[in-house]
């Protein structure tokens, strides 16, 4: 299969990614709905090694995630657009599935940290939800 390709909004920054996502999930903990605007977040686990940027150099932000490890969201320092987070020693990178080219291609099929979801934010039916991370 042919890689994925994605990038922010304004184009300073391009990515690729090597084979299909080991999941997807829709995130909604505080910190993505800073980084969304309000809203869930939708990722796009893939393994570390897959994925690589191939253009552009986008700015990082580093902060304590609710696991007490060191998470950095990673973004368009031109446009703003967030492209995936690098979680410290993590083996996976969640890519934002907004900066896909084609975000249709992939589906949710987990719910996160949904305790602190917004009791007006729409949710998935019928797909695992976890009030934290599953198993923590
Ligand atoms: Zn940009
Ligand atoms: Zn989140």
């Amino acid at each position: 299969m042919s890689n994925i390709q994605g990038g922010c909004l304004c184009g300073a920054v391009r990515y690729e990614i090597e084979g299909a996502p080991m999941g997807v999930g829709v995130c909604y903990c505080r910190d993505c709905q800073y980084a969304t605007g309000g809203a869930q977040n939708y990722v796009a686990l893939f393994p570390r090694t897959a994925f690589r940027i191939t253009k552009g150099e986008p700015r990082r932000f580093t902060s304590k995630a609710d696991s007490g490890k060191n998470i950095t969201r990673v973004f368009c320092a031109d446009c703003g657009t967030p492209l995936y987070s690098d979680p410290a020693d993590g083996p996976m990178l969640p890519v934002k599935v907004g900066g896909l080219d084609d975000p249709a291609a992939v589906t949710p099929g987990l719910a996160l940290y949904t305790a602190s979801a917004q009791p007006w934010h729409l949710r998935h039916e019928g797909i695992p939800s976890f009030e934290k991370m599953p198993g923590g």
